[in-house]
């Protein structure tokens, strides 16, 4: 079965409506990237023509030089007018994405990647979550209660699998978490025991029907183009004997609406500030 995602952005859409219009302006999010690569482009895209929808500006800035992206970043700290930075991931080689983030102030840092908001899920304070993290547990506690449930996580980046583990084992959430990687010994003997398994991996069709447990429940964050089209890191036949989000239109659904819902969170705190 798939698990409906487009009902779960689309209430925190309607929320983010409601908040733009209480601010009386449009927030306004910029993307900064350099030699974007399909999925970004996909991911980019998506996320144009939700700002558009929800009336938030945006726009997206290209460098192609460490000197040229560490100006845009400058720029865009200082600007009033921009509340939003995201960066986006992967980079091309000679980029030091590290060295970037550290220059994006937190309270902009809608996507949560600085040291200061990963450092914040730590003291489990979800002051900007990265937002592919938030999503995928914000879908599992849609379609569950995670408390005590055995969850699987492949990956273990640090835009998805390590902050998602962090999330899930945060007080409240209480979730049982097993860390599986790309030197992970047995994973399917592993992935068939979780009672909710999130794959972020970045490798298509990875996770088959036979390492699924019966009715688990499958968060497939995976985003891959193969032969021109968007494929998971799951193969769909696993919806079968699972819950399984849809790619495309689940998780990078869910995104995308979180994203936004940080950009305008910026913005009333920066409102506030001003008031
Ligand atoms: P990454 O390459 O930084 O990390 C991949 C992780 O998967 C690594 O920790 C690696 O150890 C693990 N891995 C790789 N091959 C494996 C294997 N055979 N077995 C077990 N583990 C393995 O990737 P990332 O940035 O975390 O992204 C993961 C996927 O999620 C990509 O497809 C990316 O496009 C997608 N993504 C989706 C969204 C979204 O909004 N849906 C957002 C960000 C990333």
């Amino acid at each position: 079965m798939l698990i409906d995602c487009k009902s779960i952005s689309k209430a925190i859409d309607a929320d983010v409506k409601e908040r733009i219009e209480k601010l009386g302006f449009s927030p306004k999010l910029v993307a900064i990237t350099s030699k974007p690569d399909p999925s970004t482009v996909t991911y980019l895209n998506s996320q144009a023509k939700k700002a558009k929808k929800l009336g938030i500006e945006f726009e997206v800035m290209e460098g192609s030089t460490m000197d040229e992206l560490l100006k845009v970043i400058s720029t865009l700290a200082n600007d009033d007018k921009v509340h939003g930075i995201f960066l986006t991931h992967p980079l091309p080689k000679g980029i030091d994405e590290f060295e970037l983030t550290l220059r994006i102030p937190p309270e902009k840092d809608v996507e949560g990647r600085t040291p200061y908001n990963l450092g914040m899920l730590i003291y489990e304070k979800e002051y900007f979550p990265p937002c592919t993290a938030e999503a995928a547990v914000r879908i599992l506690e849609n379609v569950t209660e995670i408390r005590g449930k055995n969850v699987v996580v492949v990956g273990r980046s640090v835009t998805v699998g390590k902050p998602v583990e962090i999330m899930l084992l945060k007080k409240g959430r209480d979730a049982t978490v097993t860390v599986c990687h790309s030197k992970t010994k047995n994973l399917p003997e592993v992935t068939r025991s979780a009672d909710a398994l999130i794959v972020a991996a970045g490798r298509a069709k990875l996770i088959t029907p036979d390492m699924v447990g019966e009715g688990a429940i499958v968060i497939d964050v995976g985003i891959n183009v193969v032969d021109d089209q968007l494929v998971g890191d799951v193969d769909p036949e696993v919806e079968k004997k699972a819950q399984l989000t849809p790619v495309p239109g689940g998780v990078g659904r869910v995104t995308t609406s979180l994203l936004m819902e940080h950009v305008v969170r910026a913005a009333e705190r920066l409102a506030g500030k001003n008031e």
